[in-house]
């Protein structure tokens, strides 16, 4: 039996049965949201303004949360995985320990609690 060899090294991509697609929406849909932290305000910011020592100011980094888009999908990660530092939804970690307290595993009404939804218009729900 003959051994075949490619004439050169084959990547993982050449190997790819999308690559000859003539339509690559059937493989990647262009609607799908990308993940919330693509989106992070903070990924333009020196990080370190969100993990001051104890003491410091956090106005810079809540000033930054607050134009975030992704505030409440970020305060969620942080109720969820417990973060014990740094500012995260523009809250510390005492606030967000005060909100576990009150809402236990209910992250998500602990969210919507500390971050009302927006209204059309521009106000928040009370
Ligand atoms: S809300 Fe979260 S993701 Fe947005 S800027 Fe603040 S720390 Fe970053």
């Amino acid at each position: 039996m003959t051994e075949v060899v490619a004439p050169f090294p084959l990547e993982w991509a050449d190997l790819a049965a999308c690559k000859d697609s003539a339509d690559p929406d059937l493989f990647f849909d262009p609607d799908e949201e990308p993940p919330w932290q693509d989106l992070a305000r903070c990924t333009e910011t020196d990080p370190e303004i969100f993990f001051v020592e104890k003491g410091g100011s956090t106005r810079e980094a809540r000033a930054v949360c607050q134009g975030c888009e992704v505030r409440a999908e970020c305060l969620q990660f942080a109720l969820d995985n417990n973060e014990q530092f740094g500012i995260y939804g523009g809250m510390s970690p005492r606030e967000r320990r005060a909100l576990k307290s009150r809402f236990g595993d209910d992250t998500a009404t602990a969210v919507a609690f500390a971050i009302p939804p927006a209204l059309p218009g521009g106000g928040v729900a009370a």
